[in-house]
């Protein structure tokens, strides 16, 4: 599989649909088109999307967010595998780019890779300002993750900066 910027880890995090791919029937590695944000795909295989047969539609306060050299990094972003969010798009920029989608992260795997000290406190710091503000009990969001809500991890590929967005179902 080919390696993307803006998203580290197709395979694991990118979310896979059993419907066989529209532009040419292949039945693996099909990427589900309702995360594409618009109405008329249902599946796109890898190979398909690679060959850029399909891509992801940008919402306009999403392209909003990068400035210099905009074109090329919305591009760019377009044709990069959708992330399966819960609600809406909210992929973050740092360094006035898109960040790198890193995945989807329960406690052991923030614990795992951050280490157990101070562990809720270091998850408050990495929060995205949108997601900061809409916390009424850091603890509760906290227990929460991996059940009814979904940490999505981003990193700068530029300062090395780590955002995560929770979005609940
Ligand atoms: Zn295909
Ligand atoms: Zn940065």
């Amino acid at each position: 599989m080919k390696k993307y910027k803006y998203f580290a880890d197709v395979e694991q995090y990118a979310f896979f649909t059993k419907t066989p791919c529209q532009f040419c029937g292949n039945e693996s590695n099909c990427l589900e088109g309702i995360y594409f944000d618009r109405e008329n795909i249902e599946s796109v295989c890898m190979s398909c999307f690679e060959k850029m047969k399909a891509c992801v539609e940008v919402p306009s306060y999403i392209r909003r967010r990068v400035n210099i050299d905009s074109a090329t990094k919305i591009e760019q972003l377009k044709y990069t595998p959708p992330i399966p969010w819960v609600q809406y798009n909210d992929w973050q920029v740092c360094c006035d780019d898109f960040m790198t989608y890193i995945g989807e992260y329960d406690q052991d795997a923030f614990s795992n890779k951050y280490g157990v000290e101070g562990t809720v406190e270091l998850f408050e710091s990495m929060l995205s300002k949108d997601t900061h503000v809409k916390v009424d009990d850091i603890n509760v969001l906290w227990e929460d993750i991996g059940y009814n809500t979904v940490a999505y991890f981003f990193m700068c590929s530029h300062c090395g900066k780590t955002l995560i967005v929770c979005q609940s179902y």
